[in-house]
């Protein structure tokens, strides 16, 4: 059997057992499962917004609550559908998620999950602090769901609508997770300059990914008030959101499965520590904290897979999902290529750049214009400016002073997104690829400026051809660099030197205008560099012009059609490579220091 006909029989046993559980179980087991399914959608949130993009909340809980009294008190003080709760629920817990992601979701470092804890505390106070929202008692008396004339009061009939939710989710976050959104959310962790560099902006798509985890708890939230019909603050605060991201972290932050094994795990070792805890000792309650704060203890030390984590090492990987792009095929069209200047046209002008780090400066007065279908070598000795040149003029770096235009526009001070948009594609001198995500992956991220599908199309799976365009012209930017049978593998597999080619490939994706590489050639073998030459070669004879940074002279004379010479950050040279070889101020530049 391969890989995508096991899988698929695996989901369709878990389908089928899910189906028929409530057949055989009883009510306590079918309620204990309902709990499952509600925590499963929290966590499921959490899987995506901590094990996939990166960032940690301790608040979770509080979108539960939200959505919980929106609905109770929408249905109980209005009389109002459980329905009419429901868009009214979500649609005040994507607004609360917004306020809160665009106040809090650009903090660095430690200060967004200590965010999360403060307005998880506040909001928790705030249900028991509002007289419309009966203080600590809760609302009671919600209406239970119904659908048309049938009841769905008793627990039975409610599990199959939860696990139907459990179940679209999934398919939802599933499609989202191989699509164009997908990559830029799986691209988060690892810092924002690559996502810039390819023309997204990572604040919004972590923005919109906090929005999303906070609807997923909502939806929880919804499904909660009405099973339990009632509400009070208790199962919203901190502790409650720490619950669900122990089920996240117990069930494995990096699959999405982790979340339904992580709610079973955590809620039936909950139930099963509340049976025996009473006979031990009269504080069950405090003991039932501190036990699972070893357990969560435990699972940070022994397996911070969790326990998907640990499945997939016995498994070898052989119940995994497969990688959905093999299911794609062709596209009806190719995607659209930019119109590239006519040949000769001034593209690129720097003008007086200066960048001062401190005291030091690394760029000191640097003019040089790159013209469309050219190549322009920058060279100099270790240390010159050049990776720093090169920032300023992507607008990777702010520069200190002076002036850059690319392709008509002032674009000093510009965001590098939007640089990147304008068809300028870089890059690194210290390789930036996401080594867990597979090279056609990593190549498709290239492509992001020139696609558009956001995240709510690509759940729904209405982004398909767009999404079969961006792996077509992924796959032949592969080819092209000679890693096309290579696709599936993970970029963190290849060597130092082919890492620095795929992301040459990156870039192609992105249809530029100017191609910046720096040092794309270093820990190549001469046959590797040769391949490289040529590529390049072609790839000016089809209109695009680059501007490299090499070390290797050999390599960079033959290629290049002019070369800047930078030293000690100013601009020593400038001419064709016969007459800079010949120079005698750049021979001594480079014998007075080991290049
Ligand atoms: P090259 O790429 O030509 O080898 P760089 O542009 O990397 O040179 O560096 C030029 C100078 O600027 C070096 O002295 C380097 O130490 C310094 N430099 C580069 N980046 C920074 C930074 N972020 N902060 C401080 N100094 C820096
Ligand atoms: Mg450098």
């Amino acid at each position: 059997m391969n890989r995508i006909s096991r899988f698929r029989m695996l989901i369709a046993l878990v389908v089928a057992a899910i189906a028929l559980a409530p057949l055989v179980l009883g009510n306590f087991s079918v309620s204990l499962l309902n709990d499952i399914g509600i925590g499963t959608l929290v966590a499921l949130g959490l899987v995506l917004l901590t094990g996939v993009g990166g960032a940690t909340s301790f608040g979770q809980a509080a979108f539960v609550g939200i959505a919980a009294y929106s609905t109770a008190w929408l249905t109980t003080a209005h009389g109002m559908s459980p329905w009419i709760g429901l868009a009214f629920a979500l649609a005040l817990t994507g607004l609360s998620a917004l306020a809160i992601g665009m106040l809090t979701l650009r903090l660095g470092g430690h200060f967004l999950p200590l965010s999360t804890i403060a307005w998880g505390l506040s909001i928790a106070m705030l249900f028991g602090n509002v007289d419309a929202l009966g203080r600590h008692t809760g609302l009671s008396n919600i209406p239970p769901l119904s659908i048309g004339s049938f009841s769905l009061a008793d627990a039975r009939s409610m599990y199959y609508l939860i696990w139907l939710i459990v179940g679209l989710a999934f398919l939802f976050s599933y499609n989202l997770m191989a699509s164009r959104p997908g990559r830029a959310i799986r691209s988060l962790r690892g810092g924002s300059i690559l996502l810039a560099s390819v023309g997204a902006d990572a604040y919004k798509v972590r923005l919109s990914l906090f929005v999303l985890a906070a609807i997923l708890a909502g939806l929880a939230g919804w499904l909660y008030a009405h099973m339990n019909r009632f509400v009070s603050p208790a199962p919203f605060d901190v502790r409650a959101s720490i619950e669900y991201l122990l089920m996240a972290v117990a069930g494995g932050l990096g699959q999405l499965a982790g979340a339904v094994v992580g709610a079973a795990l955590v809620l039936v070792a909950k139930n099963a520590l509340q049976d025996v805890l009473p006979l031990l000792t009269q504080r069950a309650g405090q003991l039932e904290a501190i036990t699972f704060a070893a357990l969560f203890i435990l699972l940070l030390h022994f397996a911070r897979g969790g326990l998907m984590g640990f499945l997939r090492r016995i498994t070898k990987g052989r119940l995994q999902a497969p990688q959905s792009a093999d299911k794609l095929g062709e596209p009806a069209a190719p995607l659209a290529h930019r119109e590239l200047p006519r040949r000769g046209t001034q593209i690129l002008s720097v003008q007086g750049v200066v960048k001062r780090f401190g005291g030091l400066v690394a760029v000191n007065d640097v003019s040089f214009d790159v013209n469309a279908g050219e190549i322009v070598g920058l060279i100099g000795p270790n240390g010159a400016g050049k990776s720093t040149m090169f920032n300023l003029l992507t607008c990777t770096l702010p520069m200190s002073s002076g002036k850059v235009r690319f392709l008509e526009r002032d674009i000093a001070g510009m965001p590098q997104r939007d640089v990147a948009r304008l068809g300028l594609a870089r890059t690194f001198q210290h390789v930036k690829l996401r080594p867990h995500m597979s090279l056609l992956d990593n190549v498709a991220l290239g492509a992001h400026s020139r696609t558009r599908s956001g995240m709510l199309k690509a759940g729904l799976r209405l982004d398909r051809e767009e999404e079969r365009q961006i792996l077509h012209e992924a796959r032949r930017q592969l080819d092209r660099i000679g890693l096309g049978d290579r696709a599936d593998e993970l970029a963190g597999s290849l060597p130092l030197g082919t890492q620095r080619i795929l992301e040459i490939a990156r870039a192609l994706a992105a249809d530029p205008v100017l191609l910046v590489l720096d040092e794309p050639a270093a820990g190549l073998r001469r046959k590797e560099k040769m391949a490289l030459g040529d590529l390049l070669r072609k790839l000016r004879e089809e209109g695009v012009t680059i501007l490299i940074v090499e070390h290797d002279m050999d390599f960079v004379m033959r290629l290049v059609d002019r070369l800047v010479v930078m030293n000690f950050g100013s601009k020593l040279v400038e001419g064709v490579p016969a007459a800079v070889r010949a120079d005698e101020r750049v021979q001594a530049a480079y014998l007075g220091s080991v290049a």
